[in-house]
């Protein structure tokens, strides 16, 4: 899922002065943002007191079943287009996807209330993790299961660094070196891996990445 975190309040409000918003809708989701806690009913509860104090008066808000659904969200916007043609601009608790799927579903202008910061995994309720950047090469079958791109604080796909100490990483001191763990899971699994891991192809994340599984088989992939 991903990974969202609250946005500094000053810029939102400055975003909302740069429009001379004195209303605003708020648009949040269902999914990512509601597990993170970011952009659930609560937290527009929140998001409202806060325009609230800032003599901003919201118009209605709407949580959506997925923001970065463009049919959901279009209908979502439907459903509550009187209170978003009421607004001066719209707010959205979602990741960066969400906001941009928003910001095609309506004229008005349209900010982000989060920032996205990480495809994380659901460790426990409340917990979560990177552990994948969506290289588009994965390498976890060389690796033992184990994202040196994502987990190794500089990314290295060969390792340890020279930082390595007792086994555990320079950077972030408290977890073991993701290269020594990579080392001890491959021994117990009796592989002796491929040595040296080849560079990255780089091209392979160029973006922006679009599938479009409708068309000739293939297209669209990249
Ligand atoms: S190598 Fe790491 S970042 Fe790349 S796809 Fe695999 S898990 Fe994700
Ligand atoms: S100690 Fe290991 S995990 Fe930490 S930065 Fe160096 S190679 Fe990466």
């Amino acid at each position: 899922m991903i990974i969202t975190k609250p946005r500094d309040w000053d810029r939102i409000l400055a975003n909302m002065a740069e429009v001379d918003a004195r209303r605003v809708f708020i648009m949040g989701c269902g999914q990512c943002a509601t597990v993170a806690r970011t952009g659930g009913e609560d937290e527009i509860a929140e998001a409202r007191r806060r325009l609230a104090a800032a003599d901003i008066e919201v118009t209605g808000w709407a949580v959506g079943e997925v923001a970065c659904h463009s049919g959901g969200t279009r209908l979502e916007t439907r459903r509550h287009s009187g209170s978003i043609e009421e607004a001066d601009a719209v707010l959205v608790l979602s990741c960066g996807a969400g906001v941009q799927t928003v910001a095609d579903a309506t004229s008005k202008p349209v900010f982000p209330g989060l920032e996205s910061v990480f495809l994380g995994n659901v460790v426990r309720h409340g917990v979560f993790e990177e552990r994948c950047q969506m290289c588009g090469e994965c390498v976890l079958d060389l690796t033992a299961g184990i994202c040196p791109v994502t987990t190794c604080p500089k990314g290295l796909l060969n390792g340890p660094c020279g930082g390595m100490w007792d086994g555990n990483c320079e950077v972030v001191t408290d977890r073991e070196c993701t290269h020594v763990l990579i080392r001890r899971r491959l021994a117990e699994q009796a592989r002796e891996g491929t040595g040296v891991l080849a560079p990255k192809d780089h091209s392979k994340q160029l973006k922006p990445g679009s599938v479009n599984l409708r068309g000739e088989r293939g297209k669209g992939r990249r």
